[in-house]
């Protein structure tokens, strides 16, 4: 079995890589300043937590398939690990 490293920003536009929006449903605030974000994985459906100046600086990962999420509300992965 081939083990594939995570899809990183420089990545994403490549052939092999699909892209997919995210649908945030919960916002939240943790004092003194952290803003975060709640939506389901658009890969895995796994339910993922990001903080706003991370997922806008270098991006936020799914912690269960490693999908790349970024500030312009979009997730990417390479197209062979989605199910
Ligand atoms: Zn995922």
């Amino acid at each position: 079995m081939v083990k594939r490293k995570h899809i990183k920003f420089d990545q994403i536009r490549n052939d092999d890589v699909t892209t997919r929006q995210i649908n945030v449903h919960r916002e939240g605030f943790e004092p003194p300043s952290k803003n975060w974000i709640m939506f389901d994985c658009p890969f895995c459906t796994c339910e993922v937590k990001a903080y706003v100046w991370s997922i806008c600086g270098g991006g936020k990962r799914c912690q269960n398939c490693g999908a790349l999420f970024g500030g312009s509300g979009n997730g990417y992965q390479f197209t062979e690990l989605i199910k």
